[in-house]
C-alpha cells in the first residue's frame, strides 16, 4: 500500500467502511474516489455524524453524503496557496496531479489538539451496540452482559465475572463481599489513583498507604510486611499504569498472615506475573472499562474470581442485595452497581481486538523510545524480571524541575499529557492514613503519561517529541 492509499475510499463504499478508514488514516477525513481512482469527493467523520443525524444510514453510500463543494490543490500549487485553503473546518486539502489522482496532503496538524487518549471504537462496536439497542434489552439482563462476563472472566483466566457501572464500583463490591467493613485496615499503594483508597473508605474501612518501589513504581511487598497490624484484613495490589505487582511475594506475605487480596486491575487489562494474568492471583480481581482504559464499554468496571461462593455473593450486593433464587427478598442492605447491555455489547467488541490493541500500545511506546532514548533526561517504564508489563498510558520519568518545563511545554502546543498521581499521602484528604511514600513522592514529582491513543500518526508523534526536546 502506498503512503495515499490508507486515506482513499470508493465511492461506492458504505459510511460504515468510510468510518474505518477515516479512523484508520487518523487523519479525521477519507478522500473518495470513483472506478478511475480520481478525487470526487472529501469526507470527515463531522460529516458522517451530521448524516447519521439527518437520517442516513451507516450502511447508506458515502457518495450520497459526501462534501461535493470540497476544496483540493494541485500538485504544482504554490505551497502558501495550498495553505491559504485551509481554515477552522478545512482540516485537510488533497493534492492531486494531472490525472486528477490524490499523491498528497496538507492538513494544519501544527494546531489540532493532540488528545492523551481516545478509544478505538471502529470494530464490531457499533454493530453490537445497535444489536442491543434494536433488542430492546437496554438495562442490565440480556446476552452481552452474559457474554462479556463469560469471555473477559476467560481472557483472565477466572471462572466467573460480575460486570458493574465502574471500575470504583467493582472494588467496593469485591471488599464488602469480602467482609471488610468497619474496624478493619487494607494496605494500598501510596502511588494509585484516588479510586483504590476511595473503595476502602466507602466500605467503611481504613486504607494503610505504604510505599512503592523505586524501580517498577508498584507497592513494595516490603512495606506491607511493616505495615501489618491485627487490624489488617486485606491488601489492595494496583497494578499501576500496566505495571504487574510482584504478586509471588503479596500473595506469599498473605497467606502467612491470612489477609484477603483485591488486585485493582483497572490500569492492566492483559499484564502478567510469572505467566499469568493480573487478576487471577488474588480472591478478587477488579478491572475499569472507562473510555481511557485498555479496553472500554464507556463507563464500566468487572470483578474476576474462581469463587463460586464470592461470585453468588457479589450478583446478590450488585442488585440491590436481593436472593438470587427468591425474587424481592433482601437478606442484606446491596447496591445498585450493574452494567447495561449496551455497555456490555460495547464490550464484546472491544475484547475481540484487545491483543491487537495492546500491540499497537506496545508499538506506540516503541516509536517513542526509538526518538528519545538518545535524550538521557527521559526515562521509560522498566520491565521487571518474571513480569509482562503492558503498555497502557506512554509513562516517563523526567527528573526534577523539567517536568513542569516539559508540561507546560506539551500543553502550550497542544498536546495532552498527565502527570502522574500524586502521592496519596501528599494530599490533606488522604494524609491521615499516609504510611510511608519516600518513592512515591520522588515517581510522583517526575512522571509525565505521553498522549497514547491508537492511531496517532507520524506527524503527531513528531510534534510531541520535538516538543520534548525543546523543553
Ligand atoms: C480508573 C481507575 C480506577 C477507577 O475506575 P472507574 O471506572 O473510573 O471507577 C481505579 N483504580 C485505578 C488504579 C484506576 O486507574
Amino acid at each position: 500500500m502506498t503512503k495515499i492509499d490508507k486515506y482513499l475510499i470508493s465511492r461506492e463504499a458504505s459510511i460504515y467502511e468510510a468510518m474505518r478508514v477515516i479512523e484508520k488514516g487518523a487523519i479525521g477525513v477519507a478522500f473518495l474516489v470513483n472506478s478511475g481512482n480520481k478525487l470526487c469527493g472529501v469526507i470527515s467523520d463531522g460529516d458522517i455524524r451530521r448524516a447519521l443525524l439527518a437520517g442516513h444510514h451507516m450502511n447508506s453510500r458515502v457518495s450520497k453524503v459526501m462534501n461535493k463543494k470540497y476544496v483540493y490543490a494541485r500538485q504544482n500549487d504554490d505551497y502558501s496557496k495550498i495553505v491559504n485553503k485551509l481554515h477552522d473546518y478545512i482540516k485537510v486539502v488533497p493534492i492531486v496531479d494531472r490525472n486528477k489522482q490524490v499523491v498528497d496532503f496538507v492538513g494544519c496538524d501544527k494546531n489540532a489538539r493532540i488528545p492523551v487518549a481516545s478509544p478505538s471504537l471502529m470494530g464490531n462496536e457499533y454493530s453490537y451496540l445497535t444489536d442491543a439497542f434494536l433488542s430492546t434489552w437496554i438495562s442490565s439482563t440480556g446476552v452481552y452482559i452474559n457474554r462479556f462476563e463469560r469471555e473477559f472472566s476467560k481472557f483472565c483466566s477466572r471462572k466467573n465475572g460480575v460486570a458493574t457501572s465502574n471500575g470504583t464500583a467493582a472494588l467496593h463490591l469485591a471488599l464488602v463481599a469480602l467482609g471488610v467493613g468497619p474496624g478493619d485496615e487494607v494496605i494500598v499503594p501510596d502511588f494509585t489513583f484516588a479510586a483504590s483508597a476511595n473503595a476502602v473508605l466507602h466500605a467503611g474501612a481504613k486504607p494503610i498507604l505504604v510505599d512503592v518501589e523505586r524501580d517498577y513504581w508498584t507497592i513494595d511487598p516490603l512495606e506491607i510486611e511493616k505495615a501489618i497490624t491485627p487490624k489488617t484484613k486485606a491488601i489492595m495490589p494496583v497494578h499501576i499504569y500496566g505495571q504487574p505487582c510482584n504478586m509471588a511475594e503479596i500473595m506469599k506475605i498473605a497467606k502467612k498472615h491470612k489477609l484477603f487480596v483485591v488486585e485493582d486491575c483497572a490500569e492492566a487489562h492483559g499484564a502478567e506475573f510469572n505467566g499469568r494474568k493480573v487478576g487471577s492471583f488474588g480472591d478478587i480481581g477488579c478491572f475499569s472499562f472507562f473510555a481511557n482504559k485498555v479496553i472500554t464499554t464507556g463507563e464500566g468496571g468487572m470483578c474476576v474470581t474462581n469463587s463460586e461462593k464470592l461470585n453468588r455473593r457479589m450478583r446478590v450486593l450488585r442488585d440491590h442485595g436481593m436472593s438470587l433464587s427468591k425474587k424481592y427478598w433482601h437478606d442484606e442492605v446491596g447496591f445498585n452497581y450493574r452494567m447495561t447491555n449496551m455497555q456490555a455489547a460495547v464490550g464484546c467488541a472491544q475484547l475481540e481486538r484487545i491483543d491487537e490493541n495492546l500491540r499497537r500500545r506496545r508499538n506506540l511506546e516503541n516509536r517513542y523510545k526509538k526518538v528519545l532514548s538518545k535524550f538521557d533526561f527521559v526515562k521509560f517504564q522498566k520491565d521487571r524480571s518474571r513480569g509482562k508489563r503492558i503498555t497502557w498510558l506512554v509513562s516517563v520519568l523526567v527528573g526534577g524541575k523539567r517536568r513542569e518545563k516539559l508540561l507546560d511545554k506539551l500543553a502550550s502546543q497542544k498536546i495532552d499529557s498527565r502527570p502522574f498521581f500524586y502521592s496519596l499521602g501528599k494530599i490533606p484528604l488522604y494524609k491521615k492514613y499516609l504510611f510511608s511514600n519516600k518513592n512515591s513522592m520522588d515517581i510522583s514529582a517526575a512522571g509525565i503519561n505521553l498522549p497514547t491513543q491508537n492511531n496517532l500518526n507520524e506527524k503527531e508523534l513528531d510534534r510531541i517529541t520535538n516538543a520534548i526536546k525543546e523543553s
